[in-house]
């Protein structure tokens, strides 16, 4: 492509509403234009790349045995309404004013389950994968982080349609082993957590995390043995609190000023884990105390597996007055006002010597043991796993880092087959729901991860299949010597399919840092002194490293550099 003639406007600065490198390094490359909150528009650049990655998609889901459908955005509100999703999807799926009944797709499980329905009639039908590439739209709440959180965006989303839970397991690994050979082919590195189906309703489900400080999830790694997991569910070694030998009665003391913590820390020197603090929380209409160790995290994910309920949210200071006679702070396991459900960290289970609240202002009891002196007999992981706890598998310090979620894999079962009906007749002849599995990943993810993986402080830095162009040719005043321009002529049409030729009249300078900032991995530099001794100039984009070379040699190494793959 020459630049000449290619609209790729790379710009100095962007808005100050881009911050994540992959957003800002998008913008100033001429990849992408924000149309609105959450809508980009894609430039040759940008599409050139995001070609690359459907193809590489298209490969590995045609590999296993996947066939590409176009279904359209527009769909008829009934569908989802047979599923119950128009209200679990609730204000992410965008409903159209001048047209009542349709609404954009967010996702489609519901029309390939409807057109399972139409054809599926037998088990011999089975197994299918069906997918596509296509856009989706949702009406996320506050879109940032560039395409990495579009209301508009490309998914690939396939479908699995099998006759038997062991059909659906092939079908589930077939996508497990497709996905990994598709980040791998892009270059990113990634790993795998295992994740709640949410409102999918599923069974097994596990997601493709890209680490980055640019990502709104958190997990728990461990680099040794390679556990992860999403926050929400991660677990660690730490290990209970023991039991002391001496095991005086309770005993209640005045804490004045000490309300939290840290303030019982330092006032009274008490180690952090014989102090058992507690949260209230309104569970439909009931409270309940959760009493959590020291400085431990409350994790409400796991308190909502818990409670089996999304109905709760914490106490307001009136009612920890009623419940428990006392304000935040001085709230503990022995006789609250109110005969209330009380629930512990396991960490808390069996342990004595602690301390915790009086359930009056300005008090603490010591010398509590959760065995002898409360009725709390419910004892639940509630706890957030932090830095540096040692692995469950390993014992090898986790690292707690951010995450972008780039694929997700999810065993769905029957739920939205037996809403629609899309059943089959087995080898018996008795009828049965199709066993469905879903499968996405977001395109524009992929391309915003690799960045987020591969720049420096000039720009991206591509490699591998996914780069736009292999070389870069970078001609010195063409306009002044004839010499540079016919060499580079004669180089870009041997090499056009993978050249990007900067043939414009503009200073060295500006070519310079538009090639570091476009990010192409190999520049041939083309000017009139090094041309007059017959020779070139190379520079490796990655690694920095210049090089003069004789233009015999140019064939030679440019062909080396497409063979190493770079
Ligand atoms: P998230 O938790 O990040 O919102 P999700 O759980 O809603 O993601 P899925 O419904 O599983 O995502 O969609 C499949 C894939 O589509 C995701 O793994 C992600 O790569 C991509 N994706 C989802 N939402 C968006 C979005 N708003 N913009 C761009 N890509 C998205
Ligand atoms: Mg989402």
């Amino acid at each position: 492509m020459r630049i000449n003639k290619t609209f790729i406007p790379t710009l100095k600065e962007v808005g100050a509403d881009a911050v994540i490198p992959s957003h800002i390094l998008m913008l100033r490359a001429g990849l992408v234009r924000q149309l609105a909150a959450g809508v980009f528009s894609f430039l040759p650049l940008g599409l050139k790349i995001l070609k690359n990655i459907q193809e590489i998609i298209r490969e590995e889901l045609d590999a296993i045995g996947g066939q590409e459908f176009l279904l359209p955005a527009l769909n008829p509100i009934e569908i989802w309404e047979q599923t119950n999703r128009v209200e679990a999807m609730g204000d992410v799926m965008f409903h159209i004013k001048n047209r009542e009944g349709l609404v954009l797709a967010p996702t489609h499980e519901e029309i390939i389950a409807f057109h399972a329905a139409q054809h599926i009639k037998s088990y011999k039908d089975m197994p299918q994968i069906w997918y596509q590439i296509q856009t989706k739209f949702r009406n996320e709440a506050r879109p940032k982080s560039g395409v990495l959180r579009g209301r508009q965006f490309i998914m690939k989303d396939s479908y699995s349609l099998d006759h038997s839970l062991e059909g659906l397991d092939e079908s589930y690994d077939k996508h497990y082993k497709a996905y990994r050979n598709i980040f791998d082919k892009c270059g990113i590195k990634f790993f795998v957590v295992g994740a709640s189906s949410g409102a999918m309703g599923g069974r097994q489900s596990q997601e493709f995390m890209v680490e980055s400080n640019s990502g709104e999830d958190v997990c728990a790694v461990c680099d040794k043995c390679g556990y992860a997991a999403n926050i929400e569910v991660a677990t660690s070694n730490e290990p209970v609190i023991s039991r002391l030998e001496n095991n005086p009665e309770i005993e209640e003391f005045a804490t004045p000023n000490s309300k939290t913590i840290d303030d019982l820390i330092e006032h009274f020197n008490f180690p952090e884990d014989r102090l058992a603090k507690s949260v209230v929380y309104i569970v439909e209409n009931e409270p309940i105390i959760i009493f959590m160790r020291g400085n431990d995290e409350l994790n409400e994910e796991k308190l909502l597996k818990v409670l089996n309920t999304k109905n709760f949210r914490p106490a307001t200071a009136e009612e920890l007055a009623v419940y428990t006679g006392a304000s935040h702070g001085s709230i503990g396991p022995i006789n609250p006002k109110e005969n209330i459900r009380m629930i512990a960290d396991k960490l808390l289970e069996h342990s004595n010597g602690m301390i915790s609240g009086a359930n009056k202002d300005g008090y603490h009891i010591k010398n509590i043991d959760f065995d002898r002196d409360t009725k709390i007999s419910e004892f639940y992981d509630l706890r957030t796993v932090k830095e540096g706890e040692l692995c469950q598998t390993c014992n090898h310090p986790l690292r707690v880092v951010k995450a972008i979620e780039l694929g997700h894999i999810f065993k769905l079962g029957t739920r939205y087959s037996e809403a629609l009906k899309a059943e089959f007749l087995d080898a018996q002849g008795k009828k049965s729901p199709i066993i469905m599995g879903s499968y996405g990943i977001g395109i524009e993810r992929i391309l915003a991860c690799y960045i987020e993986q591969h720049f420096d402080e000039s720009g991206i830095i591509w490699e591998g299949p996914l780069s736009p162009f292999k070389i870069h040719i970078i001609t010195l005043s063409p306009n002044k010597f004839e010499n540079v321009k016919s060499f580079a002529e004669t180089i870009y049409s041997k090499y056009q399919n993978i050249s990007l030729y900067d043939d414009r009249d503009e200073s060295a300078g500006i070519k310079f840092n538009d090639a570091d900032l476009i990010g192409i991995p190999l520049q041939i530099i083309i000017g009139n002194k090094n041309l007059q001794n017959n020779q070139i100039e190379i520079k490796n984009r990655k690694s920095g490293e210049r090089k003069i070379i004789s233009i015999d040699e140019v064939d030679n190494v440019i062909q080396e550099f497409i063979d190493l793959g770079k």
